[in-house]
């Protein structure tokens, strides 16, 4: 049993021992704050997970520590995973001792907590030489007469420079107000940051006196934290995260593009929907085929979807050449524990002269997207083979998606969109709100075909990698200067 702290929302800032923990986990019992990601990325797929509710009121919790015994009594791995530390205002505490109640045996995994983690994304330094010497953690969140016993703000205000406030949206303005009572000075400089260390994370800077009222303007809403002191200044010098350059990249593949330097916005710009029924009338000549070709990582997963559907598996390819146009492509067969014994690295063309010189054979069996690309079907075809396209799947727009995209880019622009195919790229400037609205924009294509369809589109490429491959993309972008 393992109380795990999964950090303030940016997924990496998750400890190694945490990933340890998730890796072994069986039974996965989560805070609504914790990102989706961290659970996807970590936790084995067998694992159960159970999402806490909502509501916060006392039943809730001992109704949720009797989960965790009896779980655990089960013989289970559990991991109750906990936005932050789980031993800052996260009940961790009152968990521990349901646990050692039952005696039930547990290792506890501290996290980054939101009041050290969302100061240092809003580059605020919580104390600084010569500012502040002295810093508090407290709840915003007890206000009322009653409940004020608990916190002493008068004490509070006088003995720590900087104040950190949790749960402080609801009653900002309520908590300014004792602040002042106990002494501090209206003018004092106050930040609220909503959802640090996110992709969504929202600043808003003003004083004890002003600070309710702008926090009420920019509809802040939790989760967000309050910081109060003289180190809010530093801010304007020293905030780092809003002015990364933001690099949008449009792709299908769910390959992660991981930099510190750029904010990576990674967008599906179409949803993948795979043809079974074309396959699988593809699948009852498949015993004659003596070359299957894939055209991309997506026609991997649709013909092994198709494949599976139809009962058989990986052995109806006994005896039959596999071949890859692309590395991303034999990667996506390499997890099936097949490995392509031609792989094209340039295109569909060069993959058909290394079959033919190789000593490959038709019939062949060549799996692409509807509508797609044919140069490889049609060069084994000049070559004299006997060739079936099949049209693996097909490829639609995601406009939810694509929209959202705008979107973002109209609250903050990108500093460079990455287009990784043509259909793509058409899906996404299909919805552009005018012809005007990538101007000042760095335009990066994965290879010559995007690149060709961006210019027919009216778009200058600035970039364009040496190979087809999405982190050089980035990387060709993030060098570039801005547009003046
Ligand atoms: N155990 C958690 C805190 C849980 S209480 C921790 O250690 O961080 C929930 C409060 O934490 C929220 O109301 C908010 O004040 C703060 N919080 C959590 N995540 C945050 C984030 N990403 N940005 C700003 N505040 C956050």
């Amino acid at each position: 049993m393992y109380l795990v702290g999964a950090g303030p929302g940016d997924p990496g800032l998750i400890t190694v021992r945490a990933v340890e923990a998730l890796g072994r986990a069986e039974v996965i019992v989560a805070d609504r704050l914790v990102a989706d990601e961290i659970i996807a990325r970590h936790a084995p797929p067998t694992a159960e997970l159970i999402t806490r509710p909502a509501r916060r009121d006392g039943l809730d919790q001992e109704e949720l520590n009797a989960l965790l015994v009896e779980r655990a009594r089960r013989g289970q791995v559990v991991v109750r995973l906990k936005g932050g530390d789980p031993f800052v205002f996260g009940r961790g505490g009152e968990e521990a001792e349901a646990l050692v109640d039952a005696g039930v045996p547990f290792v506890v995994v501290p996290g980054v907590t939101a009041a050290v983690a969302a100061p240092a994304y809003a580059g605020i330094p919580l104390t600084h030489r010569g500012l502040a010497g002295a810093v508090a953690f407290a709840t915003g969140h007890e206000t009322d007469d009653k409940e004020s016993g608990a916190i002493a703000w008068t004490e509070l205000s006088r003995s720590a420079s900087t104040l950190v406030l949790y749960m402080s949206v609801s009653r900002l303005g309520a908590v300014m107000e004792r602040l002042v009572a106990a002494g501090r000075a209206p003018t004092e400089p106050v930040a609220v940051v909503e959802r640090g260390t996110t992709a969504r994370q929202r600043v808003v800077v003003g004083t004890i006196g002003d600070i309710g009222e702008r926090a009420r303007a920019a509809a802040i809403e939790p989760p967000a934290l309050t910081i109060v002191g003289e180190v809010v200044r530093l801010r304007e010098r020293i905030g780092w995260f809003e002015r990364r350059r933001r690099i949008l990249v449009l792709t299908t593949k769910d390959e992660l593009v991981a930099r510190d330097d750029v904010d990576v916005v990674r967008v599906s710009p179409l949803t993948i929907v795979p043809r079974f029924a074309d396959i699988k009338s593809a699948l009852g000549r498949l015993s004659h085929a003596r070359t299957i070709a894939f055209a991309s990582a997506h026609a991997v997963d649709a013909f092994f979807g198709a494949l599976a559907n139809a009962g058989r598996d990986a052995r109806s390819l006994h005896g039959v050449k596999l071949a890859a146009v692309g590395h991303a492509t034999a990667a996506r067969l390499a997890e099936r524990s097949l490995a392509a014994d031609f792989v094209g690295d340039g295109g569909g063309a060069d993959l058909a002269a290394a079959l033919v010189a190789g000593g490959a054979e038709g019939p062949a069996l060549v799996l692409g997207a509807h509508g797609g690309r044919r140069e490889l079907a049609d060069a084994l075809a000049g070559a004299g083979w006997t060739v079936e396209a099949v049209a693996a799947y097909d490829s639609v727009p995601d406009d939810a998606a694509l929209a959202a995209a705008w979107k973002a880019h109209r609250a903050r622009p990108f500093f460079a969109v990455a287009f990784t195919s043509p259909r793509g790229a058409r899906a996404f400037l299909e919805l552009a709100p005018s012809d005007r609205a990538l101007a000042g924009v760095r335009i990066g294509a994965i290879g010559e075909t995007t690149r060709d369809a961006l210019i027919v589109a009216g778009l200058a490429v600035d970039a364009v990698p040496p190979h087809a491959d999405v982190a050089a993309l980035v990387s060709s972008l993030a060098a570039l200067p801005k547009i003046e």
